[in-house]
C-alpha cells in the first residue's frame, strides 16, 4: 500500500516538475509559482525571472493565460514595425518569443523624437534585485502626473493586471516597444495610433506596487533592453539619435541564466545548503545578504551562484 503511494506521489512530483519546466519555457518573463510545496519535490531550481521585487511588477499567471487567438486576425495589416514583428497581439506582454543573446546582426533603430515620459528621478534602476531580476527602471511619480509617450506608434495594449496595475504598451515605427505601468487612469485604447510626447494616462500606485511611481520598459521583440543603454536619465534625453542594437545589449540574459536558486525545506539549514550546494556559508550569506543568524523560512529562495 504504502509503496503504491510513493509510487503515485513519484509520478505526481514528476508531472508537477515538467509543469513547472514547461510553463518556464513560455517566457523568459514568466512567473513565479507561489506554492512552495511544489518546488520542495526538485530542491534544485534554476532562476526564474520575473518582472520585479517583492511589491511590483511581477506578471502574474493571468498575464500568461491569455488566449492568443487574436494572433490569427492580425496576419495582415498596417500595424508599426509589422515586418519585423509578424504578429500584433493586444493582450500579452511578450507573445514574441524571441531569444537575442545570440543576434547574429546590428540592428539600427531611430531614436529620433524621444519623448521623456516623466521627468524626474529614477527611484530603482534595471538589474538585479536579490536574485530576481528588475527588468524596467522605476521613476518617481505623485498620483495624477501625466504620462508621455515615448515615441510615435500604436498601442497595443492597455488594461489592467495584478502586477502591473493599468498599463500601457506602445508598439512604436521605429521597432521598440515602450511599457507604462501602475497608472492611475488610462486615457488610450489598444490599436490607437499615438505620437511621441501624447498623454497615456496618469502616474499612480495600481498593481504591485507600494508607492506611487512609474514602471518603464524599452523592449525589442519582447525582450528588455537595459533602458540607461538608450536614455539619459538626468538630461531626459537619448544618448543618440540611432541606437546601434546588437547581442551584447542582451548579456545580462546569459548572467539571469547563471543564476541557481535553492528553495529552502524543512529542516535545512545554511550549512546543509552549503554543504549540497558546494556554496560556503560565507558566500551564500554574502549573495543573499544574510547573516548566519538568519531565520530561514521555508519556501525561501537563496541564490547559490
Ligand atoms: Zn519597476
Amino acid at each position: 500500500m504504502q509503496t503504491l503511494m510513493l509510487k503515485r506521489f513519484l509520478i505526481f512530483s514528476l508531472l508537477v516538475f515538467v509543469a513547472i519546466a514547461v510553463q518556464a519555457q513560455v517566457d523568459t518573463l514568466t512567473f513565479e509559482k507561489p506554492d512552495t510545496t511544489l518546488i520542495d519535490t526538485t530542491s534544485v531550481q534554476t532562476l526564474i525571472a520575473i518582472d520585479d521585487d517583492d511589491d511590483e511588477t511581477s506578471l502574474d499567471e493571468e498575464d500568461y493565460n491569455i488566449p492568443i487567438d487574436s494572433l490569427l486576425i492580425y496576419t495582415e495589416g498596417e500595424f508599426p514595425a509589422h515586418k519585423l514583428y509578424k504578429i500584433w497581439q493586444t493582450n500579452q506582454v511578450n507573445p514574441y518569443d524571441v531569444r537575442l543573446v545570440d543576434m547574429p546582426d546590428t540592428v539600427a533603430i531611430n531614436l529620433a523624437g524621444y519623448c521623456h515620459p516623466i521627468r524626474n528621478v529614477v527611484t530603482s534602476n534595471f538589474g538585479f534585485r536579490k536574485w530576481r531580476y528588475h527588468y524596467g527602471i522605476d521613476l518617481r511619480v505623485k498620483r495624477g502626473d501625466s504620462i508621455f509617450c515615448s515615441f510615435d506608434g500604436m498601442v497595443r495594449i492597455a488594461r489592467y493586471s495584478k502586477s502591473y496595475g493599468y498599463f500601457v504598451i506602445v508598439r512604436h515605427y521605429n521597432g521598440l516597444e515602450t511599457t507604462y505601468a501602475h497608472l492611475s487612469k488610462l486615457f488610450v485604447k489598444p490599436e490607437q495610433i499615438v505620437k511621441a510626447g501624447e498623454l497615456l494616462g496618469w502616474g499612480g500606485s495600481t498593481g504591485r506596487s507600494s508607492g506611487p511611481h512609474l514602471h518603464y520598459e524599452l523592449r525589442y521583440l519582447g525582450v528588455p533592453i537595459n533602458p540607461n543603454d538608450i536614455v539619459d536619465f538626468q538630461t531626459y534625453t537619448t544618448h543618440d539619435s540611432t541606437l546601434y542594437l546588437n547581442a551584447s545589449h542582451f548579456d545580462y540574459v546569459k548572467e539571469i541564466e547563471k543564476i541557481r536558486v535553492w528553495t529552502v525545506r524543512k529542516g535545512d539549514t545554511l550549512g546543509g545548503i552549503s554543504r549540497k550546494t558546494g556554496v560556503s556559508i560565507n558566500t551564500l550569506c554574502r549573495l543573499n545578504n544574510i547573516t548566519t543568524k538568519t531565520i530561514l523560512k521555508i519556501g525561501r529562495k537563496l541564490r547559490y551562484t
